[in-house]
């Protein structure tokens, strides 16, 4: 166990409110959590567009599902608009970390939009053999949720040769053109464990069912579910810092409750509502792949605020997984420095 707190602004002791005597004393942060590479590399890519173009630059949906980043972004000149219909010809785009589909980058390229593409690459990953299967005359059984960009612009390299299963229950009712032919590729921030069911269900259905060679569900997903699985089983409480649409970490509550804990998800300590705090004297705290930090660092003061002596951090698995920017960010980052 790490048990380095981490840098916390205090603020003056008339501003603190009162200590909570049924409040927490103790406060574990589940390591790893936040940010992952492919956010980090989506939120520095529009910074970056934004201080080699200056304003405007438009950004097709949210960049990462964190109303804060957003917000922030936003300050800074980002212009988010939901397709690229509504950015006037000629301007510049950033396509979000979640992908886009093929028919997004024709109708930019209509729009003869200038477009710097964000997309993760672990998303293009899947992408990628989305495409390779559909070529091979495989239908691609897509696990996901309804709805969600990331299975939107995956789904949308394959239409006709695509179909979404959402559930185990669905595996049951689905049919395809040939069950001999048929390839499983999944969202990348699910749930481990219940997608693990669904792949198994369907290997059951079709015993020659093909997938990926290395798992979808990427290694950020995965090691945020395992450190909030220990994390759940030493506290009563987990709080979650996410944004509701936010799938990553919609999926730690889960895991979280999974696993013993009462969970909450919250944009940050505003929503903490009091009454969770009842009776619990270890609270957890982690953060979906898209959250920053600095999320963290204010509930934790909020915390120490209402009487938590300790704070320490349960590691569970070291990260060190970075991403290169996007190649035309590169490009003209090199031309700008010389
Ligand atoms: S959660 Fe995974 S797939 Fe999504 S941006 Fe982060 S690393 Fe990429």
């Amino acid at each position: 166990m790490d048990v380095s707190p981490p840098s916390t602004k205090r603020v003056a002791p008339a501003e603190r409110p009162p200590i909570n005597p049924a409040g927490p004393s103790r406060v574990l942060l589940a390591a790893p959590r936040g940010y992952c590479a492919g956010v980090d590399r989506a939120v520095e890519t529009v910074e970056h567009a934004l201080d080699l173009y200056g304003e405007p630059v438009y950004v097709r949906k949210e960049i990462v599902h964190n109303k804060h980043v957003v917000e922030q972004l936003q300050r800074r000149g980002a212009i988010f608009v939901e397709e690229t219909a509504e950015i006037p010809e000629g301007e510049k785009v950033v396509f979000s970390a979640h992908g886009v589909a093929p028919s997004v980058h024709e109708n930019a390229a209509k729009r003869q939009l200038r477009t710097i593409d964000a997309t993760c690459p672990l998303v293009t990953k899947v992408h990628v053999e989305a495409r390779k299967f559909a070529e091979q005359g495989y239908t691609v059984i897509l696990i996901g949720h309804e709805g969600h960009e990331e299975v939107e612009g995956t789904m949308g390299e394959a239409p006709a040769n695509t179909v979404l299963v959402q559930t185990e229950a669905e595996v049951e009712t689905l049919e395809v053109a040939d069950p001999d032919r048929t390839a499983y590729i999944t969202q990348t921030t699910l749930s481990v464990d219940e997608t693990g069911v669904i792949i198994e269900a369907l290997k059951k259905k079709f015993p020659k069912i093909t997938g990926p060679k290395t798992d979808d569900i990427c290694y950020a997903t995965t090691n945020r579910q395992m450190a909030v699985k220990d994390l759940a089983r030493k506290c009563e409480l987990v709080l979650v810092i996410g944004s509701i649409n936010s799938s990553n970490s919609n999926r730690l509550v889960e895991v979280a409750r999974e696993h013993g804990a009462r969970s909450h998800l919250i944009d940050n300590h505003l929503q903490v509502d009091e009454a969770w705090l009842n009776g619990v004297k270890t609270v957890g705290i982690t953060s979906g792949a898209s959250a920053p930090e600095e999320l963290v660092e204010r509930l934790v003061t909020y915390f120490r605020d209402r009487g938590a002596s300790e704070v320490s951090e349960l590691r569970t698995v070291d990260e060190d997984v970075r991403f290169m920017l996007p190649s035309e960010i590169r490009r003209d980052l090199a031309a700008a420095s010389g």
